[in-house]
Parts: structure tokens; sequence; C-alpha cells
């Protein structure tokens, strides 16, 4: 995948996540989860994860028909390439989107 094309992917999830709300609780076998625009992600993860599956979630968001295989792999390859800039934007939309515990 370009560079063009995985920074159109990066901002689809940026607008997609900006209409959704976060909560963070224990769950016990995966990172996260979203349904319809409610994402919850593990409490217990680090910094860095919290992120990173907020990515994930942000791409099933933005891409409702895709499959989990096609998720998996775009987020593999975003965060792979992934610049300081898109990290801090991504931590800045975490902490906008979540709401009270
Ligand atoms: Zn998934």
């Amino acid at each position: 995948m370009g560079r063009s094309l995985l920074d159109l992917r990066f901002l689809q999830v940026i607008c997609a996540l900006r209409k959704s709300r976060l909560y963070e609780r224990r769950l016990s076998d995966i990172y996260g989860k979203c349904y319809k625009q409610k994402i919850t992600i593990d409490s217990e993860l680090h910094t860095v994860m919290k992120l990173r599956t907020l990515l994930h979630e942000g791409l099933h968001l933005a891409y409702p028909n895709w499959s989990e295989k096609r998720v998996v792999a775009t987020e593999k390859e975003i965060w792979r390439r992934i610049t300081a800039r898109q990290v801090e934007k991504l931590a800045r939309i975490y902490r906008r989107i979540k709401g009270a515990a």
C-alpha cells in the first residue's frame, strides 16, 4: 500500500472516530471492541496498545463491510509506517472521545 493510500485510510479513521464514544473497562480476552459508534478498550492496556487498538476499532467504524482479516492487515500496515504526528493525532482523539467511566 502506498503512502498516500495509508494516509487516506488514516484520515478516514480519524473522521469515523470523531463521531464515536470511547469507554475503558476491563476486558478479559480481547483488546477492544466496537458496536455502532461505541468503542470499548481494555483499561489495563499500555498507552501505546490503547492507541493501536483505537486505530483498529476506528478501521471497523470507517470500513464497516471489511473483514476482520482486512482490518488487521491494514492496521498492521498503517502502524508499521505511522508518523509521530499521526500518533499524536490518535492520542488527542482518544482523550477527546473518552466518556466518563
Ligand atoms: Zn477487529
